[in-house]
Parts: structure tokens; sequence; C-alpha cells
């Protein structure tokens, strides 16, 4: 469902990205993984259309969409810092986005519902932002970015501001989510056993360019460098 072809991303003179081709498959769980300033927010934001490519193409369910802003695209966002309008309701939260694209009252609130449903937090609806743990706003948050029903939901680290139990809930969650929806997952981390966990397959970056891609098992058992068998290799 997607094609990303020698995809580069230059600041100035620090290369962000380095001429990375990746394909992904309608349905897949992928996992980016690497150290921190490796690359993976940047790959990830120039996928969602937040950040222009310096070059290559991303071909994006049959189109071409490098140069299409993000909300004209089939995809959507969860970022590290989920942050909820604090005066709106949950519901009003979850469909802000229909809302503003001009969708009438009442179906935004069936699909605000829907999309609430499959978090497990339907009957929160009215409930303030305030009055929900880390764990269930950052399930608004996702159940915000779903309400659109995008082909593809990016993950920037979603879980690194949660607690050990509730990150290890949510990984279940998330992956209970993927499973339900069929829709493509894109996720990033730098915690290896999230990767293991949760992704069909797991692309390693290092330094803008990817060292490796595979399944779980794959890179467990076989990994092809010194690098990638210190991250999550079985001698690790
Ligand atoms: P982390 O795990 O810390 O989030 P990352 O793998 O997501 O790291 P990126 O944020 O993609 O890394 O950054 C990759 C490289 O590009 C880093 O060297 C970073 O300093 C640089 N970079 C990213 N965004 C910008 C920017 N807006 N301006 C200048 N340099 C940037
Ligand atoms: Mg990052």
């Amino acid at each position: 469902i997607i094609e990303i072809e020698n995809l580069t991303k230059t600041f100035g003179h620090v290369t962000g990205v380095d001429d990375i081709s990746l394909n992904v498959r309608q349905g897949e769980f992928v996992t980016l993984l690497g150290p921190s300033g490796c690359g993976k927010s940047t790959l990830l934001r120039m996928i969602g259309g937040f950040e222009e490519p310096t070059k290559g193409r991303i071909v994006l369910d049959g189109q071409d969409v490098t140069h299409v802003p993000p909300n004209k695209r089939a995809v959507n966002m969860v970022f590290q810092d989920y942050a909820l309008f604090p005066h709106l309701s949950v519901g009003k939260n979850v469909g802000y986005g229909l809302r503003v694209a001009g969708l009438p009252r009442l179906k935004v609130r069936e699909k605000a519902l829907e999309a609430l449903a499959l978090v497990g937090l339907e009957d929160r609806f009215d409930a303030a932002p305030h009055t929900l743990s880390g764990g269930q706003r950052q399930r608004v948050a996702l159940a915000r970015a779903i309400v659109r029903r995008p082909k593809v939901l990016l993950l920037d680290e979603p879980l690194s501001a949660l607690d050990a139990n509730l990150r290890e809930q949510m990984q279940m969650e998330l992956k209970a989510l993927h499973t339900k929806m069929g829709l493509t997952f894109i996720l990033v981390t730098h915690d290896q056993t999230e990767a293991l966990t949760m992704s069909d397959r797991i692309v390693v970056m290092r330094g803008g360019k990817i060292v490796q891609m595979g399944s779980p098992v794959d890179l467990y058992e076989r990994p092809a460098t010194g690098y990638v068998a210190g991250f999550i290799g079985s001698t690790n």
C-alpha cells in the first residue's frame, strides 16, 4: 500500500534520512527501530506529509503523494505528546476533525462514538479530558486518529510517556486494534521488546539508512551485523 523510493531528507548539512526505499503491504504492522537521531521520526513525518522530502517519491495506494498535504492523504499520525483540547469533551475531541471538515453534527457524533467504542471508551463520550488517566487519554488520541478511517496509521512512540504496566496493556490493545481494523500500521520505537512482540516486520535503522529488515524471528535469530545483534539479536 506504500511504496517509498529513494527518500532523502537533509537539514542543512545534516542528513536525517539517507536514500531509503521501502514497501509496506496493506494490513502490515511495520516497526521502525533504531537509536535516537537515526531518522525514524523524519521518515514517518515524510510519509504523513508533515515533512517535505529533499529527494525521492512516496506512493500511497497507487497515488503519488510526495507533494500532497497531510489532510489529503489516506494516512493519519499519532504523536508522542497526544495533546487533547482540554476545553472540549472526549467525544468532541475525537470528532473535531470531522466537524472541521464540515460533516453534520449527528454524523460526527455517530462516527466519534464508533471510534471510541473501538478503544473501549464509548461510555466516556461526555467526559472532560482531565478526568481521564494517561492510558485513557492515549486511547482517545487513537480514536481521534482512526475516526476518519485512514488506510495507514503512523505512530511515533505513542506509548513512551506511559508507565511500564500501562505500556504493556496498551501494546496489546494496539495490536488488537490492528487486527480488528485490518489497518496498515507503521510504529516508531526504540524499544526492542515492543518491536519484537508487536510487528510483522522490523526495519532497523542507523544514520538515516536501513541496516536490515525482516520478521522479528529473522532479526532475532539471524542479525546481519553486530549492530543489529546489539539491538535485538539473541546474542544480546
Ligand atoms: P528519536 O529517537 O530521538 O526521536 P529519530 O530517530 O526520530 O530520533 P529524527 O528526529 O528523525 O530521529 O532525526 C534524524 C536526524 O535529523 C537527527 O540528526 C536530527 O538532529 C535531524 N533533524 C530532524 N529534524 C530536524 C529539523 N527540523 N532541523 C534540523 N535537523 C533535524
Ligand atoms: Mg523521533
